[in-house]
């Protein structure tokens, strides 16, 4: 993996060239920020560069280890996703039995290079058992090892992990920068600006978006089922979106997720900043929602959508749950 390849994040680019070139590495990297903005890409661009035998502005990709990095096949760079357990289940956390296993492996001389990188995903996973196993590596880690913890919340780990680490933190990708990726990788012209602004400055988010054209599909539907909430007659509009969210139950986070941001677009027009919202390819018919609903309405709508998402996080019926939501949606907006 080469820096080029990815998108943005030119700062931290430079910041990890300048750690390689300066041959000052440390045992213990961790990459924090949200998911799908590249982190993991890094993560092997950097363990690229630390094996390359040549690193200039980027791995070589001549050297033997470039080649196996290149490949993802070189055993000195070891991507561990220590949720997956022996048979191959994922699991909520990482325990402190993976974190021994990932042990028996760290003071193993490395094969090629002359140091052995490993990249631990979802990191801030691990129990408060398995951060101490994996302190006592810190405390004592052999000399050619580094590890590159990849975390989306530095609050879960402990400040003994993270005072023995290097924390590097990532941002949100920009529109501009999404839009680059989105021509780079050929999405179709009309989707581009929609798709980059639903992506909420998320890459991975993008990709997801972009290879499920469904989804602007059902952002669409979600749009029409909600305005007839709005002007609809009452049983027809409930059942309307009753049936899409029930058909489309595996996408429920999705429908619930486009409706946040319709009802923020909807404020931001009425505060006169049509320019700013994501949904800008609809904008007329949120022009007229913006007409009818007001701040203290919207503000009660995005409650009724929160106080669903908290009961399906705690496993209430989500047939029940819906048509709760809808049916105080109705009354939020007519009173
Ligand atoms: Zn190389």
């Amino acid at each position: 993996m080469q820096y080029q390849q990815i998108i943005g994040h030119e700062t931290i680019k430079e910041q990890l060239k300048n750690i390689v070139h300066s041959g000052k590495i440390s045992h213990a990297y961790i990459f924090d920020g949200p998911d799908g903005i590249g982190k993991s890409m890094m993560a092997h661009a950097f363990a690229s560069s630390i094996v390359c035998d040549n690193f200039q502005q980027e791995p070589c990709g001549v050297c033997k280890n470039c080649h196996l990095s290149f490949g993802n096949s070189h055993p000195d760079i070891i991507e561990m996703d220590l949720t997956i357990d022996k048979n191959g289940d994922i699991k909520e956390s990482i325990s402190v039995d993976a974190v021994r296993e990932l042990k028996k492996d760290v003071y193993i001389k490395p094969f090629f290079a002359d140091r052995k990188v490993y990249i631990i995903p979802s990191a801030q996973k691990m129990t408060v058992e398995a951060q101490n196993a994996l302190l006592k590596v810190f405390e004592e880690p052999p000399r050619f090892a580094t590890f590159i913890l990849l975390t989306n919340g530095l609050s879960k780990l402990l400040p003994t992990i993270l005072s023995r680490g290097v924390i590097v933190k990532f941002q949100l990708l920009s529109k501009e920068e999404l839009l680059q990726f989105a021509v780079q990788n050929g999405l179709k012209d009309d989707n581009r600006k929609v798709l980059t602004n639903l992506s909420n400055g998320q890459i991975g988010r993008l990709i997801a978006l972009s290879e499920d054209e469904e989804l602007i599909e059902l952002r669409n539907e979600t749009l029409k089922g909600f305005e007839a909430l709005v002007v609809g007659q009452k049983q027809n509009a409930i059942d309307r979106m009753f049936l899409l969210m029930k058909e489309r139950q595996e996408k429920a986070s999705d429908i619930i997720e486009f409706l946040t941001i319709i009802l923020s677009d909807i404020g931001l027009i009425r505060s006169g900043n049509s320019g700013k919202i994501i949904n800008s390819d609809q904008l007329q018919a949120l022009n007229e929602l913006a007409e009818i609903l007001n701040y203290h309405t919207l503000n009660n709508l995005l409650m009724c959508t929160l106080s669903f998402s908290e009961g399906q996080q705690k496993n209430q019926n989500y047939l029940v749950g819906m048509m709760k939501l809808l049916i105080s949606m109705w009354e939020e907006i007519h009173g």
